[in-house]
């Protein structure tokens, strides 16, 4: 039997007795239209690893299994064990770890080789998990990550934009990000509150370096914390005018409107002066 074969999502889901818990942020994927979407978007094929993360009844997890790709799923709700044991048994590039992924060792699951992340993410701790992978030791080759739309906003607008922040300057600063695929709630079982949207995003080559990220993660909580106040008065008690100055911003700027690479350099300024 391939996976193919496999029965489908919803006949699955009745035969091991299986619903969704909000409890684990459970909102499935049981169209595989769609995730094949996902998967081809994710642009993973045979020669490639990818770290999905909540497979739950495993919709994701075989469109990502039909291109061909070796899958290690981190799942953390265990009555999903039966169901996705039955994944496995027709397919030699599953395997699953029953773990928290806000806990897991990606450079562990990956073999030390580098590995992507698709994910239909759990809401309640997709930007937690997103920060980890972007500022973490680890860093994927790619990762291809279902959002609410408010948070795929916050993640890939730029500045003078209204979802620009925190987010966007964190992610912007270590990956080229895009909004490829909105998907309406309906597409979802149960369907959730909220639209939901897929984010692509690409490592850049040249990663800041962890203390740069600590320093951007300080100005940006500042400069973000009084978004509407200039950034000589937001700013203040991490260097005022003359940080600013150093940085070469205007010091009238609203942390709004100020660009990713203004961000960087109000970093390496105040790390400059420290
Ligand atoms: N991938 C499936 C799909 O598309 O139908 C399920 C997606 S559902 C939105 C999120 C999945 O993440 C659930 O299976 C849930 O149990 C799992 N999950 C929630 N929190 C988790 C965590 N901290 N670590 C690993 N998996 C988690």
């Amino acid at each position: 039997m391939n996976v193919e074969d496999l029965p489908p999502l919803r006949e699955a889901l009745e035969a091991h007795g299986l619903w969704a818990k909000k409890a684990f942020g459970q909102h499935f994927l049981l169209d595989l239209n769609i995730t094949r979407k996902i998967a081809r978007l994710a642009e993973v094929g045979p020669d490639d690893h990818v770290i999905e993360v909540g497979p739950g009844p495993g919709g994701l997890t075989r469109a990502l299994l039909e291109t061909g790709a070796r899958v290690t799923a981190v799942e953390k709700d265990e009555r999903f064990r039966p169901l996705l044991d039955e994944v496995v048994a027709v397919s030699d590039r599953l395997s699953v770890i029953f773990d928290d992924a806000l806990k897991v060792d990606e450079a562990r699951l990956a073999e030390s080789s580098p590995a992507h992340v698709v994910s239909n993410l759990p809401y309640n701790v997709g930007t937690p998990l997103l920060i980890k992978w972007l500022t973490g030791p680890w860093t994927p080759k790619s990762l291809t990550l279902m959002f609410q739309r408010e948070v795929a906003d916050r993640i890939t607008e730029g500045p003078g934009e209204e979802a620009y922040g925190r987010l966007a300057v964190i992610v912007q600063a270590t990956c080229a990000a895009r909004r490829v695929m909105d998907v309406p709630a309906r597409a979802f079982s149960p369907p959730p509150k909220v639209e939901s949207a897929v984010v692509r995003l690409e490592p850049l080559s040249e990663r800041p370096s962890s203390q740069r990220l600590d320093a951007l993660q300080k100005i940006t909580a500042a400069a973000f914390g009084q978004r509407r106040k200039m950034l000589r008065s937001s700013l203040k008690v991490l260097g005022g005018d003359a940080l600013i100055e150093a940085a070469g911003i205007d010091p009238q700027a609203r942390a709004e409107v100020v660009p990713v690479a203004g961000f960087l350099a109000l970093a390496d300024a105040w790390l400059a002066a420290r």
